[in-house]
């Protein structure tokens, strides 16, 4: 049985005082089985270290992007090395904002998996088609790509966790079914199978993102290849509780 995880994105949000409180007095009193489920959260980079001092050890954090660099000089960015150092072992990749907003390339975010990964980091890495690709029926064709571009660098997937978020559902309350997550979801386990290893497909968790709220959570992990979910807007309210507990 894989274990599920539960991640919460909070992008470009918070206070200090936000990820403390909100860490302390909301974040802390998730109940969930730790055999059964990973609860992961990503504040923004100068709210990381507040967050994991604030929360108690069963509770995970992530950076939201990393450098496919080593240190040095590029201004602006965050390193698997400044990662490891604080303590950090996660990180989200590939995340549709950085691929559409600020231009990563498949190719990037397939060396950045593949930075993170050898310097011992574990990786989420966002997949997902926009809204006129799925209308045109590409989506299997992009999200290959996009993975395809992680596996011409990357062999072992141990630490890879796939969050597919097609580009439409988030943020926008428009949430994919469980039926379409999981004939998705269950394309990219016959990808794993095809172009990784049967193992990989069968150990590889696949999140769910895009919209998720308390009110759907239970629905959409209740398909068979749905490993948990990666959360945005609702991880920053107390409602992310009920998330975790849907999967837990
Ligand atoms: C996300 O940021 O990864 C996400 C899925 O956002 P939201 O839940 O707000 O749609």
């Amino acid at each position: 049985m894989r274990k599920l995880l539960v991640g919460g994105n909070w992008k470009q949000n918070g206070t200090v005082k936000f990820a403390h409180d909100f860490s302390q007095n909301v974040l802390n009193k998730a109940k969930f089985d730790a055999n059964k489920v990973e609860v992961v959260v990503s504040p923004s980079t100068l709210h990381l270290l507040t967050a994991k001092q604030a929360l108690q050890n069963h509770i995970q954090v992530s950076a939201q992007n990393i450098s496919q660099y080593k240190n040095g000089a590029y201004t602006g960015e965050l390193s698997a090395e400044m990662l490891n150092d604080a303590g950090i072992h996660w990180t989200i990749l590939g995340h549709s904002e950085r691929r559409h907003v600020f231009g990563e390339s498949d190719k990037v975010v397939g060396e950045k998996v593949k930075h993170a990964l050898a310097h011992n980091l574990k990786v989420i890495a966002c997949i997902g088609e926009k809204l006129d690709e799925r209308e045109s029926g590409k989506t299997q064709v992009v999200n290959e790509r996009q993975l395809n571009a992680i596996r011409e660098l990357v062999n072992d997937w141990s630490n890879v966790v796939i969050a597919y978020e097609p580009v439409w559902a988030i943020g926008t309350g428009k949430t994919a079914s469980p039926e379409q997550a999981q004939e998705v979801h269950d394309q990219l386990r016959q990808w794993l199978k095809s172009n990784v290893s049967a193992d990989a497909a069968n150990a590889t968790r696949i999140l769910y993102g895009g919209s998720v709220t308390e009110k759907n959570a239970d629905e959409l992990i209740a398909k068979r290849d749905v490993d948990g979910f990666l959360v945005g807007g609702a991880a920053l309210k107390e409602g992310f509780l009920d998330i975790i507990r849907a999967a837990n």
